[in-house]
């Protein structure tokens, strides 16, 4: 862990994956706020992200006091209210308030107030869950995940002129394999909480199901030819080419080619009419978990498998002057943007 050079968007991906292994994880957390209050932060705009990540540590490691002092810090750091990872970040408070005793009205005000996210956000579903259960609160997620999954499919009925009863496969809101929508996490979600509380499979699980099924057999479906968007970061990546050097045909020979094909195929991808587009942050390590990776079959479930993790997507593109999404910490005009061109 440096505690004097720069932190770039990549070495906080690369803190995030090996803090825990460390001898001092709340060392590492405590460094992470000094290089927010030392402007050691290559890109400043990762200051919620890095209080965020101090939080998580400190909460792991339940030194509670120290979480909720990183994480009100993190929640003042993102630049709007609205800003999706300051959700993440407002979710996780709540979380450690409820942790700390006496203090849970705060917690449910900071919830309430996320709970709109529902149904714009892909994420907003299993943070606001999550911290829900450790508030024991798992009936009122329950609750509310059913009443966003009743909102969305009631819109969709609207704009469709049918009963809400009818729609039973809204594969538009499901999105593609690569970009499932916001219903698909609310479903999931809801499903896992009702299973969590012995409630019976209903209309709505079946769905859940039923999309679930959709989205593998899709994925199965897209053409031997196109390629999948799993993303390594540098370190990740120089770790797989070191142990599986068959894998430069499918990944790239180096990093930069690594790069360069991802951008080109979201551009490809962009063109044809895609949105919601995004890259699968893998790691080596889960990867090589799942069995023989030359086994072009064992690749694809992996990308699946990133594909309904909402942490694991890296939107694209991202605005010509913010940082790119490939983590190198220079602005995507002149990192990756280019390179479609190349
Ligand atoms: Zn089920
Ligand atoms: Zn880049």
């Amino acid at each position: 862990m440096p505690t004097t050079d720069v932190l770039t968007s990549a070495d906080l991906a690369e803190i995030r994956r090996s803090a825990l292994g460390t001898a001092d994880p709340l060392g590492v957390a405590a460094d992470l706020a000094d290089a927010v209050d030392q402007g050691r932060l290559a890109d400043p705009d990762d200051a919620g992200d890095a209080l965020t990540l101090a939080a998580e540590i400190a909460e792991i490691r339940s030194r509670l006091d120290a979480a909720l002092r990183y994480a009100d810090r993190a929640v003042a750091a993102y630049p709007t209210r609205d800003d999706a990872r300051a959700g993440r970040a407002r979710a996780l408070r709540a979380r450690i308030l409820f942790r700390v005793g006496g203090r849970e009205d705060e917690a449910m005000a900071e919830l309430d107030a996320l709970r709109p996210l529902l149904t714009q956000q892909p994420d907003a579903p299993a943070y606001v869950s999550a911290a829900l259960d450790a508030g024991g609160r798992t009936a009122t997620a329950d609750e509310w995940l059913s009443e966003a999954v009743d909102t969305l499919l009631g819109q969709r009925a609207a704009a469709s002129g049918e009963p809400a009863q009818a729609l039973t496969e809204p594969a538009v809101e499901v999105g593609p394999p690569e970009a499932p929508g916001v219903l698909f996490f609310l479903l999931q979600q809801r499903h896992r909480v009702r299973r969590d509380l012995n409630l019976p499979h209903d209309r709505h699980d079946d769905l859940a199901d039923r999309l679930e099924a959709q989205l593998v057999r899709r994925a199965q479906q897209r053409p031997a030819g196109e390629t999948d968007l799993v993303f390594f970061p540098r370190a990740e990546f120089d770790r797989l080419l070191a142990e599986q050097a068959a894998l430069t045909d499918v990944y790239g020979p180096d990093w930069d080619a690594h790069r360069a094909r991802l951008e080109k195929e979201l551009v490809r991808q962009a063109g044809a009419g895609r949105g919601g587009l995004h890259v699968l942050r893998g790691s080596v390590d889960e990867l090589t978990g799942r069995g023989d990776v030359t086994d072009p079959q064992v690749r694809a479930g992996y990308a699946r498998e990133l594909e309904t993790r909402p942490a694991a997507r890296i939107p694209w593109p991202p605005e010509r002057n913010d940082a790119c999404w490939c983590g190198s910490g220079l602005k995507y005009k002149k990192c990756c943007l280019p390179r479609s061109r190349s």
